[in-house]
């Protein structure tokens, strides 16, 4: 069992320190917020006053925050990771963030002597609390082998997709495809219904044919034919349509990044990006398809 440092103790961060706890790891916790660690010590694990006091004594140091530039300040500022980690501190970065900031961090990681590995994760809070999250990891395939004994406390799927930042790529393009696919089925179940099919006939039939994806087969946007999608509980977040804009909007600067043209990717995000504006963030991001179908107008005629 091993000595974990854990940095970011929000929403997906406190449920994965609850893990670790029960596997047997020392989970030394610190965030910004002190109420954040309040919570992280009433289950039992140290705190610490700052990241420096965090990882002094630890043998692994975890960072779940929320994007690139909170990643390179935990790790790159003054009495941060990379200054105050003893020396064989094996470093993971679970954070969904831009694959330049990943790939710059994992440098200055090296370059200080450092072993570590990016594993952003799919799965949002509920698949953090029941330690089911799926770890996508970049970095050697020997810092691999070492990160998975402890990603497996936190989730049933570990898998190496490549180098440096391959995971943070990896987590980037799968997400964009949720995105896109959400706003796709959300098109196409508008035009089912007013064509005459009812719901459950287009999911019987197109979760075994050529139309069916996660999004319809296990998260379908109306309530209904699969019991356990959030449309069935007032689109109570799994996760976020605010979240899914932050991973639509990191595919859009990502794709520009290598001059790739992501049309629809485009389209979907300033979809999300309009539904988020006139307040619905908080909703679920299934909950676009009651904007594609005009249940729900935004400002601007959408
Ligand atoms: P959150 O905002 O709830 O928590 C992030 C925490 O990091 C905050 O409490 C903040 O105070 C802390 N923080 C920021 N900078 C810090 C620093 N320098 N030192 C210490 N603490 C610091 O966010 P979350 O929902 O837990 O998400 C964390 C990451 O996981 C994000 O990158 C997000 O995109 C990704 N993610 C989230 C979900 C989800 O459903 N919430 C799902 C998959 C991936």
């Amino acid at each position: 069992m091993a000595v974990i440092a854990f940095i970011g103790l929000g929403n997906m961060g406190l449920p994965m320190c609850k893990n670790l706890l029960k596997a047997g790891h020392t989970v030394i916790g610190f965030d910004l917020q002190e109420s954040y660690r309040d919570r992280l010590a009433a289950e039992g694990a140290k705190v610490a006053g700052s990241i420096a006091e965090a990882v002094q004594q630890a043998e692994v140091v975890m960072t779940m925050v929320p994007a690139g530039q909170h990643v390179r300040t935990a790790y790159q500022g003054e009495g941060g990771i990379l200054e105050s980690a003893r020396p064989g501190t094996f470093l993971i970065d679970s954070s969904t963030i831009d694959v330049e900031s990943s790939r710059a961090v994992h440098q200055a990681a090296s370059a200080a002597g450092f072993d570590m590995v990016d594993a952003p994760v799919s799965g949002a809070v509920p698949a953090a609390e029941a330690a089911t999250l799926v770890f996508m990891v970049g970095g050697t395939k020997e810092s691999f082998d070492k990160a998975v004994p402890i990603l497996k406390s936190m989730g049933t799927s570990q898998v190496y997709v490549g180098e440096a930042g391959c995971g943070e790529a990896m987590k980037i393009c799968n997400n964009m495809m949720a995105g896109m696919s959400m706003v796709a089925l959300s098109e196409t179940l508008t035009l089912a219904e007013r064509l005459g099919l009812d719901y459950q006939t287009v999911y019987d039939v197109m979760t075994k044919a050529s139309g069916n994806c996660w999004a319809l087969s296990v998260y379908c946007p109306v309530p209904g034919p699969a019991p356990a999608s959030p449309a069935n509980r007032d689109y109570a977040a799994g996760f976020a349509m605010a979240m899914m804009l932050k991973d639509m909007r990191l595919s859009q600067s990502t794709a520009a990044d290598v001059s790739t043209v992501t049309p629809i990717a485009a389209q979907a995000a300033a979809l999300y990006e309009a539904a988020v504006a006139e307040g619905h963030g908080g909703k679920d991001f299934s909950f676009i398809f009651n904007v594609v179908s005009g249940r729900v107008e935004l400002h601007g005629g959408k």
